[in-house]
């Protein structure tokens, strides 16, 4: 991904830098092409060529780029889980994936941690957007996702013999585990999604089923994902298999439903990151009735919702890791909402906006193993910034709107906001 040349200044917003400290009032924020020069305030603002380009963020708030820290950028707003498998053939899955990358970065995240993708989508959306054919964030890819035969994600009966080849890879013991990984290491991705556990979503397979991998498979997937340099990641709601995960080794923690004090220790030894995506819960039980979701499927969803609200608080008392991310690309919770779950954990969980949105930026950041580069506003970092009309600070939810963004930079280019050009 190209960066910019030359100087940009950044002035007149509250500084939010997204390590969790105190924002700077009259903060500024100086680049020099596609990195960090000068965070601080503005009085101290070091000279700079006078044809520096200067941005005005209007009195309101300057922060890190978000990171969207469970994204599936082929996830098409699909009103049943089953038309992930079955309504569209790659070709278009992948052009809609493309929109979706742009609408993201178009929402203020300029990083994104997949959750897994249909086909092998993420590797080649990821190319063309490191290679400037398609706007989107900085992507750290997923693949099809692995799950147990019988599990949650293998819904198609046998006799209809048509099988999941576009998103999931279903596997029968700990060798198949190993060969599915290594078909994804063969297809480029950097994280393996696998399903450990249930869903409400699915009676058979509810919210409290541990078993749609075993032990012994979730732990040949980490091996040998962890020999090639891969990470992990699971569906883990139920206690035991969030138990299971950890001590798999796991490297991060999709939603972390219900967790018993063991499970909060075992996420401790490593300081495991997790991604709740709380909100996804609170829309389906908002909306579920309307997409034919029965009431046994409803009350599973409010469990849910209120074990992983539980969850998100003890983990955060406790000093865990929480990564910000949304599960975007079901009709009740579309792509472009993304930022309702940085809201819902202010409001709802009753995170301080500031430590939220450091969630929402360096922790997202170390999810995807690259805080080096970005995350926080700092000497030295991508310029990576999100310029916002308006106070973040007292009012979260104006993240949700995109109107209101000056400017997103990424490698310091504006790339979308009130100031980038049209195209
Ligand atoms: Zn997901």
């Amino acid at each position: 991904m190209k960066g910019a040349t030359g100087f940009t200044v950044i002035k007149n917003g509250k500084l939010v830098d997204g390590t969790g400290n105190s924002p700077v009032e009259r903060g500024a924020v100086v680049i020099e092409n596609d990195r960090i020069l000068y965070v601080g305030p503005e009085a101290g603002i070091p000279p700079v060529p006078k044809e520096a380009q200067i941005i005005d963020a209007k009195g309101g708030t300057i922060l890190p780029g978000l990171v969207e820290a469970h994204f599936h950028a082929t996830y098409f707003n699909v009103s049943a889980l089953d038309e992930l498998d079955i309504k569209y053939p790659v070709e278009y899955v992948t052009l809609l994936a493309a929109n979706n990358a742009k609408l993201l970065l178009e929402c203020g995240y300029t990083s994104a941690r997949s959750g897994g993708c249909l086909f092998n989508i993420d590797v080649w959306l990821k190319k063309a957007i490191e290679s400037d054919i398609a706007p989107g964030p900085r992507l750290a890819a997923s693949g099809r996702e692995i799950c147990g035969v019988g599990g949650l994600m293998d819904w198609n009966p046998d006799f209809r013999k048509i099988g999941m080849e576009g998103l999931i890879l279903l596997v029968n013991g700990p060798n198949e585990a190993r060969a599915a990984v290594r078909k994804l290491v063969k297809d480029g991705v950097e994280w393996i999604k696998t399903y450990p556990t249930g869903d409400a979503a699915a009676p058979d397979t509810n919210d409290h089923h541990t078993l749609c991998m075993t032990f012994e498979e979730m732990h040949a997937v980490v091996d040998m994902a962890h020999n090639h340099g891969l990470k992990v990641t699971g569906h883990c709601r139920a206690n035991e298999g969030i138990k299971n995960a950890l001590r798999a080794g796991y490297d991060t923690i999709e939603h972390a439903t219900f967790m018993d004090d063991e499970a909060i220790e075992l996420l401790l030894i490593r300081n495991t990151p997790v991604v709740s995506a709380l909100y996804f819960e609170q829309a389906t039980l908002e909306l579920g009735r309307g997409y034919g979701m029965t009431q046994q499927i409803l009350d599973g969803h409010q469990e849910t919702l209120d074990g992983g609200i539980e969850s998100a608080k003890k983990i955060i008392q406790a000093g865990g890791r929480m990564g910000i991310g949304g599960d975007f690309g079901f009709a009740w919770n579309p792509h472009g909402n993304y930022a309702r779950e940085l809201t819902y954990f202010v409001r709802q969980v009753g995170l301080d906006p500031v430590v939220a949105l450091k969630c929402a930026t360096k922790t997202g950041a170390e999810i995807m193993g690259r805080e080096k580069d970005f995350g926080t506003l700092e000497t030295g970092k991508l310029a990576d910034i999100l310029v916002v009309d308006g106070d973040v600070i007292a009012d979260i939810a104006i993240l949700e709107n995109r109107n209101r963004f000056v400017a997103v930079l990424q490698g310091g280019i504006i790339k979308a906001g009130q100031l980038s050009k049209p195209h």
